[in-house]
C-alpha cells in the first residue's frame, strides 16, 4: 500500500486504528466503496489526526477537515459520527503516541480534535441538506401556482413533494398562521397535522431563542429578504425541546408582495447535544471537572472585550507547594485524588461567589475574581483559597497537609492585556514562593521593574568582566598599637559605562547566583596580588598585606587552591603577604564540614581571616582547630562601642562582648581586626580592649591603588 506518510513510528498503531474504524463504518451503514478503499481512506485520516496531535504548534483544523471528508465520502450515518468521535477519545491516543512519548497537552488536543471533527461533520451535512432543501424550495416555488391550487383542491403534484418529504415542511401565512404542515413537521414537534393547523408559528418559538430571531422572521414576512437559515429550538407539544436546522423561504405574489413562508426543518437535536457535550469536554479538565485553561482564557477575553473605562480585572494564580514531591513519593494516583479534593474545595469556597475557578494544568489553578471591590476582594479570595487548601486532606489512609502560594494581580483593564496580566501573575506567584510559600503576594510593578533591572544587570556581568570594567579599591587596615598601615582590603567596584561606579553589594550576590563569581574572583585575586607586589617592590619594609574576599561559592570551587597558587606565582607576591577573608558560613561549607581547601590554602603560606565574625554561629573552640589566623569583628559590634553613648547599658553589653571575644581570640592565638571603625572614640576603646587592628572610615575609606602607594610614600595621611 502506498503510504501517505512514511515517517511515523506510530504507523502500525494508526493502521490498526484505521482498520477498526473502517469495520465500524461499514457495519454502521451503507458505504459506496470497497473495504480496502475505505480502510485506505481512513488510514490517511488517522495519520492526519495523529500528525495534528504531535505537531509542535497545535491546530484542530485537521479534525474539521476529517469530519467534512467523512460526509463527502458519504459516511453520513449518525452512528458513524458517534463512533468516530468516541474512538478518537478512547482509543486514538495510545494507538498513535508511542508509550513513552510525553505530551502533556495530548488530552486537551484530542478533545479539541473531537469537537472539530463533530463540527466539520455537522457543517458538511448541513451544507448538503441545505442544498437539498433549496431544491425542494425551488420546486415549491416553481409550483407556487400549484401551492395555491393545493390549498384549494389538493393538487397531486405538490402533495407528493410535500407529504413524502423526510424533511419537515410547513407553510404559513405572513400573519404567522400555519396553513399546512407535512407529517414529518408534525412528528418533529409532537403535534398532529390538524393541531398545528390551528396554531400560530409564534407559539412555537422558544423563549431563549437568540436575539434577532424575531427580527429575522419579521424581515422575511415584510419581504425584506427571501430566505433565512438558522439553528433554532422549538417547543414540542410535550414541553421538550427540539433543535432544528431551519430554512425558511418567502413565496411572493406575482407583483412581489409577500404571500407565504415555506419552512423546512430538520431535527438536529442529537447532533446538537453531541456538540454541546464535546464543547463541555473541550472546555473542562477531565480530572477535576473544573473549567480548563481554554475556557478561562475565553472568559478573561470577555472581561477585556466588554470592559468599560472603569472596569478592573483581578486574578489569583495558585500553585500547590511541593506537589511534585507528593506526587513522586505517594504516586500519581494519590496525587490525582489530592488535586480533585483541592479543586472541589476551591470551587466550593469561591465559585459560589461568582468567581471562576479553572485548572491551568498540573497543580496550577487560577481564580478569575469577579471584582467589584478591587484589590480587597482579590485578597479576600486569596485568603479563602489558602484556608481551603490548608485544611488536612484525607486521601485513602493518608492524611496530607498541603499548602499553596498565590500571586494576586488586580488592576484596571485598560492598563493591561491578557498576556501582561498572566505574566504579572506568574511573577507574583514566584515572589510568594520565594517569600516562604503558603502565602499570597500582590503584584507590584516597581518590584517587577527592579527584578528586570536586576536580571539585566546579571546578564551584562560577563561581558563587563571581558571589557575590563571592574576596578579594585583598597581600604587600609591599621595597627591600633602604633597606627601603622599593616594591610589593605581589596574591595571590588564596577565602573559601569552608563550607571557609573557600582558597589559590590549590588552585583556580588548576582555574580554568586550566576556562578560568574569564580571568574570575577580570580580576576580580583590576580589584580590584588599584582598591586601588592608593586607596593612590596617599591616599599619592601612596609610588608603590606593585601586582604582579598573569597565568596562561599569561590571557596567551594575545586580549583581554588590552584587559582590562588597561580596568582602568587604569576605576580611574584610572597604568600605571607596575601590574606583571604572568608565568612563563617563559607568556612563551614554547605555540608557542615569545614572546607577541605582550607588546609591546602594555609599550606601555601597565605593567611586566612574570618570575615564578619560574630554574625554567624561558629564557635571559637572549633575554629581553633582550623588553620585560621585572624578574626574580623563585624561592624554591628563596633557600632555599639561609643564613648558618648546615650544608651549606656547597650554600650556596655557590646563592649563586654568585644572584650570577651578579643580575650578568647588571643587565647587561641588569633589576631583581631575591628571593622567599620568610624570615630576616634571607637578606635580608643578598641585599643583599650586590646583589639589588634582597626579598619573603617576613621582610618581611611576604600581608595584606588595609587592612593595606597602615596600613603606608603608618606605623601598622604589617614583621613
Ligand atoms: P566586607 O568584606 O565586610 O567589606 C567591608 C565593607 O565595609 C566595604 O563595603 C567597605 O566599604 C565598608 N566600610 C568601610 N569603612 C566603613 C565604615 O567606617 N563604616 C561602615 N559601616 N562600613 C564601612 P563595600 O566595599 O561596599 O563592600 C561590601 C561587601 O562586598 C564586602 O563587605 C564584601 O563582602 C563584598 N565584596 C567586596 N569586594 C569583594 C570581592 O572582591 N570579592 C567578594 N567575594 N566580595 C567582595
Ligand atoms: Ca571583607
Ligand atoms: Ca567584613
Amino acid at each position: 500500500m502506498s503510504a501517505p506518510d512514511g515517517d511515523d513510528l506510530s504507523r502500525p498503531g494508526a493502521a490498526a486504528y484505521a482498520a477498526e474504524w473502517a469495520r465500524a463504518v461499514r457495519r454502521l451503514g451503507f458505504v459506496p466503496m470497497s473495504a480496502a478503499e475505505t480502510e485506505r481512506l481512513l488510514l490517511a485520516h488517522a495519520v492526519r489526526l495523529g500528525r495534528a496531535l504531535r505537531a509542535p504548534t497545535f491546530s484542530a483544523e485537521a479534525g474539521e477537515e476529517v469530519g467534512r471528508a467523512l460526509v463527502e465520502a458519504h459516511f453520513t450515518e449518525p452512528g458513524v459520527l458517534d463512533w468516530s468521535v468516541r474512538a478518537l477519545g478512547d482509543r486514538f491516543l495510545p494507538s498513535v503516541l508511542p508509550a513513552r512519548a510525553e505530551l502533556p497537552e495530548a488530552r486537551d488536543r484530542v478533545a479539541a480534535l473531537q469537537g472539530a471533527l463533530a463540527a466539520g461533520f455537522a457543517r458538511a451535512l448541513r451544507d448538503r441538506t441545505f442544498y437539498q432543501q433549496e431544491r425542494i424550495a425551488r420546486s415549491a416555488w416553481q409550483a407556487r401556482d400549484a401551492v395555491e391550487q393545493a390549498l384549494r383542491d389538493s393538487e397531486a403534484r405538490f402533495r407528493t413533494v410535500f407529504v413524502g418529504a423526510a424533511i419537515g415542511i410547513g407553510i404559513a401565512g405572513v400573519d404567522g398562521r400555519i396553513i399546512d404542515v407535512n407529517e414529518s413537521f408534525a412528528d418533529m414537534l409532537g403535534y398532529s397535522v390538524a393541531e398545528l393547523r390551528q396554531i400560530n408559528v409564534a407559539a412555537l418559538f422558544h423563549a431563549d431563542d437568540a436575539a434577532g430571531m424575531w427580527e429575522l422572521y419579521q424581515e422575511l414576512i415584510e419581504g425584506k429578504r427571501d430566505s433565512a437559515r438558522v439553528e433554532k429550538r422549538y417547543h414540542r407539544k410535550d414541553g421538550s425541546v427540539v433543535w432544528t436546522d431551519l430554512a425558511v423561504s418567502l413565496i411572493r405574489y406575482d407583483d412581489g408582495r409577500p404571500r407565504f413562508t415555506v419552512a423546512m426543518i430538520e431535527d438536529i437535536t442529537e447532533r446538537h447535544e453531541l456538540q454541546q457535550r464535546l464543547r463541555f469536554q473541550a472546555l473542562h479538565d477531565p480530572l477535576t471537572g473544573l473549567p480548563n485553561r481554554t475556557l478561562f482564557f475565553e472568559r478573561l477575553g470577555e472581561v477585556f472585550d466588554r470592559a468599560g473605562p472603569e472596569e478592573r480585572v483581578g486574578l489569583c494564580f495558585l500553585d500547590l507547594d511541593g506537589f511534585k514531591a507528593i506526587n513522586d513519593s505517594l504516586g500519581h494516583d494519590l496525587g490525582d485524588r489530592l488535586l480533585k479534593v483541592i479543586a472541589w474545595r476551591l470551587s466550593d469556597c469561591v465559585a459560589g461567589r461568582g468567581h471562576l475557578v479553572a485548572r491551568m494544568g498540573g497543580d496550577e489553578f487560577v481564580i478569575l475574581v469577579d471584582s467589584g471591590g478591587g484589590l480587597d476582594d482579590a485578597v479576600e479570595v486569596a485568603e479563602l483559597a489558602l484556608a481551603a487548601v490548608s485544611a488536612p486532606v484525607q486521601v485513602g489512609t493518608q492524611q496530607l497537609a498541603v499548602s499553596a502560594s498565590i500571586g494576586i494581580v488586580e488592576c484596571p483593564v485598560e492598563e493591561t492585556s491578557v498576556s501582561e496580566l498572566m505574566k504579572a501573575a506568574d511573577t507574583t506567584l514566584y515572589w510568594a514562593k520565594a517569600e516562604g510559600r503558603g502565602r499570597w503576594a500582590v503584584y507590584d510593578p516597581e518590584r517587577s521593574a527592579a527584578d528586570i533591572a536586576r536580571s539585566a544587570l546579571a546578564a551584562s556581568l560577563p561581558a563587563a568582566l571581558d571589557r575590563g570594567e571592574f576596578v579594585l579599591h583598597y581600604q587600609p587596615i591599621v595597627s591600633l598599637l602604633d597606627g601603622s598601615m599593616v594591610a589593605v582590603e581589596a574591595l571590588v567596584r564596577w565602573q559601569h559605562p552608563e550607571l557609573g561606579l557600582i558597589g559590590p553589594d549590588r552585583f556580588i550576590g548576582l555574580a554568586e547566583e550566576t556562578g560568574l563569581i569564580v571568574r570575577l574572583g580570580a580576576w580580583v585575586l590576580r589584580q590584588a596580588c599584582r598591586d601588592a607586589e608593586g607596593w612590596r617592590r617599591a616599599y619592601p619594609d612596609a610588608r603590606l598585606v593585601v586582604s582579598v574576599n573569597l565568596a562561599a561559592r569561590q571557596a567551594d570551587d575545586p580549583a581554588i587552591v590552584e587559582t590562588v597558587a597561580e596568582a602568587l606565582q604569576h605576580t611574584g607576591l610572597p604568600a605571607e603577604l596575601l590574606q583571604l577573608e572568608l565568612t563563617e558560613s563559607a568556612v563551614m561549607g554547605s555540608g557542615g564540614e569545614p572546607l577541605r581547601a582550607l588546609h591546602q590554602l594555609a599550606d601555601l603560606g597565605v593567611r586566612l581571616a574570618i570575615d564578619d565574625f560574630g554574625t554567624g554561629y561558629s564557635n571559637l573552640a572549633y575554629l581553633r582547630r582550623l588553620p585560621i589566623h585572624c578574626l574580623k569583628l563585624a561592624g554591628p559590634f563596633v557600632e555599639g562601642i561609643r564613648a558618648d553613648g546615650a544608651d549606656a547599658a547597650a554600650d556596655h553589653r557590646d563592649e563586654r562582648i568585644v572584650d570577651a571575644l578579643v580575650r578568647l581570640a588571643h587565647a587561641v592565638e588569633l589576631w583581631v581586626t575591628a571593622e567599620a571603625v568610624e570615630t576616634e572614640a571607637q578606635a580608643e576603646r578598641l585599643r583599650a580592649l586590646r583589639c589588634d587592628n582597626g579598619q573603617g572610615r576613621w582610618f581611611g575609606a576604600p581608595v584606588p591603588a595609587e592612593h595606597i602607594r602615596r600613603r606608603l610614600a608618606g605623601e598622604e595621611e589617614a583621613a
